[in-house]
């Protein structure tokens, strides 16, 4: 059997693992444009805040490839899918044939659309490369600009504050991580963030980039100009899936995948980043681009691969933040459409940065925003994936003693 895995990040590798774990003599080749031993992608954001080296970053041994007896392309971009000929193909042309395929090529962050926006020392921060090349300005950087406040924007901006710049934020939205959180804990994060050097310009975009080589400024969409010398774009991603043809493989989002992550072309699978599979939250396909539900998809696609029948039960949301002295979790459906069929519950303590927001179906618990204290959200997580029927009051969930032995009564 010869297994190709296009993408060398967390679902790639778990892929490649499970293979082994099932297969000992099949051919693997593992294909990827990024020539480093996999490493953990969110902790980039822990070099940029000085809390770890960048040394820090791989998760497996240098001698992995090997000791799974795995061939690898690395450093090669993938530009097509034969899907006559069971063949992909590089940028270089080169050909590598396949029985089984897995697509795990993650997501690419989107570009900014403003004018001159490859002037120096505008970065994204997606790869250890990024975070390297950032790392190594901020030495010559007295006025940093982060554009965006999802996810990438916000640890981009925290990353800034936490190493002593004062940096200022564009985002469009009223807060930061406004897809992930509602307005009352938006307001305390940003709120967090501003008493720590941060500045928020609500409702403004960049144009235009001035600057000869390097960029020295920004003109913003309200007519003004803002002067910068590093730029961080965090304006969210986008799978990574040119080289997948529509008219072969079925796509929404991402590359849609069935319950044992296989695409709608027999033999090819797709999982991580790039892949829409079934939310269980949001009871329809979604692409929830976060490292456990790669890890997780991965390894059932490559035991899928080599001839296992798992079946993935579909994905949940999460995000766990600190923002300096404030723990923020984010579970599931957390922020739901005004118009949805959900149900809200809340309590707060806002004085003291507490806040917790459960969002049900009927008696279901589909998603949560625990801020302050976020001890019970492992177990509000398994609420969630198992879809648990609540058969007590519901406001008992809001209390932060709140245990699974009060589900039994
Ligand atoms: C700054 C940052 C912070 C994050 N923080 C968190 C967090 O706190 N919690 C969390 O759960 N998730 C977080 N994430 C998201 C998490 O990193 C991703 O969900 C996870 O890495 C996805 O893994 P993947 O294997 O699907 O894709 P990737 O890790 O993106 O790996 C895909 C690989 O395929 C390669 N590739 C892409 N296209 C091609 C091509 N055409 N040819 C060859 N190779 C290709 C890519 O270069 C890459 O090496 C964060 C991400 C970033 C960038």
């Amino acid at each position: 059997m010869r297994y190709v895995i296009a993408g060398n990040g967390i679902a790639g590798i778990s892929a490649a693992e499970a293979i082994r774990q099932l297969d000992p003599s099949g051919h693997v080749t593992m294909v990827g444009d990024e020539k480093a031993v996999p490493y953990s992608r969110p902790m980039i954001s822990m070099v940029l805040d000085g809390s770890i080296p960048f040394e820090k970053l791989p998760i497996r041994v240098p001698s992995v490839y090997e000791d799974l007896n795995i061939e690898t392309r690395f450093g090669n971009r993938i530009s097509a899918i034969d899907v006559a000929d069971h063949e992909i193909v590089l940028l270089n042309r080169q050909r590598i044939p396949f029985d089984r395929l897995l697509i795990a090529t993650g997501a690419d962050a989107r570009s900014v659309e403003a004018k001159d926006a490859n002037l120096k020392n505008i970065h994204y921060l997606r790869t250890r490369d990024h975070v390297r090349q950032i790392v190594d300005k901020l030495p010559h950087t007295r006025k940093p600009l982060v554009l965006g406040g999802g996810l990438v924007g916000f640890k981009a901006a925290y990353g800034l504050l936490k190493r002593g710049f004062k940096p200022t934020m564009l985002i469009t939205s009223a807060y930061p991580l406004s897809i992930q959180v509602d307005g009352t804990a938006g307001k305390v994060i940003l709120d967090e963030l501003v008493r720590n050097g941060l500045t928020v310009r609500v409702g403004i975009s960049v144009i235009a980039f001035e600057g000869n080589e390097a960029v020295m400024g920004a003109q913003l969409s309200d007519g003004s100009t803002l002067p910068c010398d590093l730029v961080i774009a965090g304006k969210g991603v986008a799978p990574s899936l040119s080289f997948v043809p529509r008219d072969s493989i079925s796509m929404g989002q991402g590359i849609r995948v069935d319950e044992y992550l296989e695409t709608s072309l027999k033999g090819v699978y797709a999982a991580g980043d790039v892949a829409e599979c079934v939310d269980i939250a949001r009871k329809r396909r979604w692409v929830n681009a976060i490292w456990p539900e790669a890890a997780m998809q991965g390894r059932t696609a490559g035991m899928n691969m080599a001839g296992r029948n798992i079946s993935y039960t579909g994905s949940v949301s999460r995000n766990v933040m600190r923002i300096f002295g404030l723990d923020l979790m984010t579970l599931g459906l957390a922020n739901p459409e005004p118009d949805s069929d959900c149900r809200m519950l809340s309590t707060h303590d806002l004085r003291n940065n507490r806040y917790r927001k459960l969002v049900f179906r009927e008696n279901v618990l589909v998603g949560a925003v625990l801020l302050g204290r976020i001890e019970q959200g492992g177990l509000l997580l398994a609420l969630i994936r198992n879809e648990t029927p609540i058969g007590i009051s519901k406001k008992k969930l809001l209390e932060p003693g709140f245990n699974f032995r009060q589900l039994m009564n």
